[in-house]
Formats: structure tokens, C-alpha cells, sequence
């Protein structure tokens, strides 16, 4: 990728020597900067008032120690870090994600591409992200409740309904999100409910959070097919990860009447001919926290395989819902020579930005993660909205809302593209940010 306009290359080579030891970061800011340029030339406002270099800066980062004691009683020591990137259109949002890989590179590239998402959701909510380089896998319950714990002790300090309101990400589900809002309460004495999205039911959890992430996804796909006189009906889909998106994604394709056949995680796949069960899924993965492996266990027509399925399986859409740059160049080709029809972003950026660029250039339907999973943050925010309206909306309520966010997001990121002359990929960063820069240049230089 390069910059074509100068304004837009001189911001990316500030970035780059600043933050060049956070590859994720600038792979997630050259991509929106250069869908930016038609919208930059088109109004030099943005250059005179500094937008672009406000906008790829963080207006405040955190980053923390969490000390915690194991169950052997062994002191251990994790990193605990959240950006508040941008506020311009609400309190930050964005979830917390738990994994061994987490570092400032990854919360922020994960805190900027929220800027966009939570703008295209047109709810007010800015962008945010954090997390810990702790692993919950192999932990007790006693061990999570400990660094739940420990790690809101100090994140307190810097959150609150209506600051910076965090939820879930990677290894971070409603039990997790149950131990930080107990603490958070504790520290804070009050119960502040729209703090935390992705609570529990009992408190102020919404209906549909939990599925919110993985429907949306399909509820985007389902307008981008019909937008195109297609449909998921008939079709068979290949999912990854075997998390909260990758679940919901499945059961949601599958009332839509396509055929789900894979699941993984992050050791393998399985692959399943006569369409993944959900429900058996749910009880691998909700209840007993196991591996996907087991799924075979009960499944005899159903095969495991190491590693990934992208070079190994034939199937109509691809929904890569697991981490970031999960597909490479060499993957994309591979799913296109197969004769695949659509590769939707699931997961955030799960695929490198070559295998974009490739994407972009042949003749398959290749929708962004910032549009397609923006179903979560939009649930979350209706959570919000519950909770300062002291009510609890029925699963259809919900539900309805989210599929007619969803079809305005794909609806809006066409029309963007259309009027830009570009895909949806940069339809979704212009979307994005166009609400974001009014917002900004109202507001002053701030
Ligand atoms: P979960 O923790 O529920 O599940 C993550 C899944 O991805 C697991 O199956 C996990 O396998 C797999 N995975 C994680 N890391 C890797 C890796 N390095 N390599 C291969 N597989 C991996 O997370 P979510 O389902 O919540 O999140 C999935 C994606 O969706 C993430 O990109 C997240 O940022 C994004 N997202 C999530 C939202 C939400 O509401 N939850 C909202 C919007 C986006 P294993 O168990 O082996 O690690």
C-alpha cells in the first residue's frame, strides 16, 4: 500500500517512527489513511485542522501491573493495558481482550479500528480497547476471579459510564466480565451498571449480547448477498474459531439456511459434512471449556485436522471469526482458486494486508471486520441504553434493532464506497470517519 497524497504520508511517517515497533497498529492506520484520500483532497479543512494526526494519535494510553497470587500461592505479575483513543462522539467503548499475546501494538490497532466501528454503528459511543497479557486457558476459576480482580482494582481508576465503558474480546466472556463488574462495584460503591457491557442477565446484562457479534456478521453478509440477488440459502460457510463470534456466526448462517462445515481453534479444525452442531458446540465450548477437538468425539462422519483450514477446504463463504492476520497471501489465493464467492472479516483484521490487497483485486465479495462485526459494540451499547433506562428489553427487541443496525452499516458503507468510487472496505473507513471528523472539527482543537 502507499500514500498518494502528501499530507496523509507525512502523518503515516510520524507514526511510523513513533510506533514502528507495533506492526499491527500501522498495518490498521495505512489501510484507513489510504481510503481516506478521496474524502482529504476533497476537503483541505481536515489537513488545516490537524484531523488525521489527532485521529492516529491516542488521546490517552495506560498501560499497568497486576499482581495476583496463584492457587499454589505464586506471586504472578501481568500487564494490564487500555487506550482511550478517541471521545469525540461518545465515551470510549471497546472491549478488553485476555490473551498471552496482548501488548500495546495490539490494543491499539484494536483501539483505532473501534473509532471507526463504534462511529459506523451511529450510536454515541467513541473508540477504546485494552486487555492483559494474562491467559485465562488452564486457569482455575478462583485463579480468573483473582485477576479479575486485581486488574479492576487498578482500571477503576480510569473507567466509568460515562468515560470509558469496557466489555469482552478474546478470553474475555461473561465470566470474566461478571469478576471485573463485582469489583468495579466494590471499589467504586455504586452500582453504575452501563460501566460494563456483556453482563450477566441478573445484572444488567442484555438479551442477545452473548449472539450479538456473531448474527451481525450475518446479518451484513445476508445484505451484501442480497444487494448482489444472492443469499446464504444453499451455501456451505467455513468459520473459524470455535469462540463467542465464531458460535453465534454458526448458528445464525445456519437459521439462514447455508451449511456450516468448520470450526477451529487455535491448534485445529474440524470439519464437519453434515453441518457443524451448535448446540453440541455450545456444551464444548460454553459449559465444559474444552477443546474443539472433542467435537469429533460425537461426531463419527465429522474429521480433526492440525493447523488451518484455509489450503485444505472447499466451501462457498469464508468467516474467519479468530484473531487477527489468521489469513496470509498465500491462504487468500488459495480461497479464491477454490472458487469461493464472499471472504467476510469476522474476527478483527484476520487477514494480512496482502491477502486484502489480493482479496480486493479478484472477483469475491470481501467485507471488513470494522462493518462486520460492528453487531457487538451496537449490542453493547443498547445494554447501556438499558441500564440508564433502569429496563430490560425483550431478545426481539434487541435483536430487531441489531439486524436494522447491521443493514444500515451495509447500506451506508455501500452508498460511501459508491460515492468515492471505491469497495466496501474503504466504504467502511469513509463511513466511519466522516461522523468522527465532524464531530472533531465542532469540537475544536482538542
Ligand atoms: P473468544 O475468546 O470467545 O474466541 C476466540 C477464538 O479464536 C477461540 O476459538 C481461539 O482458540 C481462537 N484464537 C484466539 N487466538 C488465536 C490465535 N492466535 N490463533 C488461532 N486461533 C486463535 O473470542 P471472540 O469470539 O470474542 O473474538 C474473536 C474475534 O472477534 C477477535 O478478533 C475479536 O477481537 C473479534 N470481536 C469480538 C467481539 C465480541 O463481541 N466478542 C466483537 C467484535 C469483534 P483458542 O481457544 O485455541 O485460543
Amino acid at each position: 500500500m502507499s500514500l498518494k497524497n502528501k499530507y496523509l504520508a507525512d502523518v503515516y511517517e510520524t507514526v511510523k517512527r513513533r510506533d514502528g515497533n507495533e506492526p499491527e497498529f500501522l498495518q490498521a492506520v495505512i489501510e484507513v489513511l489510504e481510503s481516506l484520500e478521496p474524502v482529504v483532497e476533497a476537503d483541505p479543512t481536515i489537513e488545516q485542522l490537524g484531523i488525521i494526526e489527532r485521529l492516529v494519535e491516542p488521546e490517552r494510553f495506560v498501560q499497568f501491573r497486576v499482581a495476583w497470587v496463584d492457587d499454589s500461592g505464586k506471586t504472578q505479575v501481568n500487564r494490564g493495558f487500555r487506550v482511550q483513543f478517541n471521545s469525540a462522539i461518545g465515551p470510549y467503548k471497546g472491549g478488553l481482550r485476555f490473551h498471552p499475546s496482548v501488548y500495546s501494538g495490539i490494543v491499539k490497532f484494536l483501539g483505532f479500528e473501534q473509532i471507526f466501528k463504534n462511529s459506523l454503528t451511529s450510536l454515541p459511543i467513541g473508540g477504546g480497547k485494552g486487555g492483559s497479557d494474562f491467559d485465562p486457558k488452564g486457569k482455575s476459576d478462583n485463579e480468573v476471579m483473582k485477576f479479575c480482580q486485581a486488574f479492576m482494582t487498578e482500571l477503576s481508576r480510569h473507567i466509568g459510564q460515562f468515560t470509558d465503558t469496557p466489555a469482552g474480546d478474546i478470553g474475555v466472556g461473561g465470566r470474566e466480565i461478571g469478576y471485573l463488574y463485582g469489583q468495579y462495584k466494590r471499589v467504586v460503591n455504586q452500582f453504575a451498571a452501563g460501566v460494563l457491557t456483556g453482563k450477566g442477565l441478573t445484572f444488567g446484562g442484555s438479551l442477545a449480547r452473548t449472539e450479538a457479534t456473531g448474527f451481525g456478521c450475518c446479518y451484513f453478509t445476508r445484505e451484501l448477498l442480497k444487494d448482489n440477488g444472492d443469499s446464504f440459502e444453499g451455501k456451505t460457510v467455513c468459520i473459524t474459531g470455535s469462540g463467542n463470534v465464531a458460535i453465534y456466526a454458526a448458528v445464525k448462517a445456519t437459521q439462514l439456511g447455508a451449511k456450516v462445515i468448520t470450526l477451529s481453534d487455535s491448534a485445529g479444525y474440524v470439519y464437519d459434512p453434515d453441518g457443524i452442531d451448535t448446540d453440541l458446540v455450545k456444551d464444548i465450548k460454553e459449559v465444559r471449556r474444552a477443546r474443539i477437538k472433542e467435537y469429533v468425539d460425537s461426531k463419527p462422519n465429522a474429521e480433526y485436522h492440525e493447523g488451518k483450514p484455509w489450503r485444505n477446504v472447499k466451501a462457498d463463504i469464508f468467516m474467519p471469526c479468530a484473531t487477527q492476520n489468521d489469513i496470509d497471501l498465500d491462504d487468500a489465493k488459495a480461497i479464491v482458486a477454490s472458487g469461493a464467492i464472499a471472504c467476510i472479516e469476522c474476527a478483527n483484521m484476520p487477514c494480512t494486508t496482502d491477502a486484502v490487497e489480493y482479496f480486493r483485486a479478484q472477483d469475491i465479495y470481501f467485507a471488513p471486520s470494522k462493518a462486520v462485526n460492528a453487531g457487538g459494540v451496537a449490542v453493547s451499547a443498547l445494554e447501556m441504553s438499558q441500564n440508564s433506562e433502569r429496563l430490560s428489553w425483550t431478545f426481539e427487541e434487541v435483536d430487531a434493532k441489531l439486524e436494522q443496525i447491521m443493514t444500515n452499516i451495509y447500506a451506508n458503507c455501500a452508498a460511501a464506497a459508491k460515492k468515492y468510487g471505491g469497495d466496501l472496505v474503504s466504504g467502511a473507513n469513509i463511513a466511519g470517519f466522516l461522523k468522527v471528523c465532524e464531530a472533531m472539527k465542532a469540537q475544536g482543537i482538542v
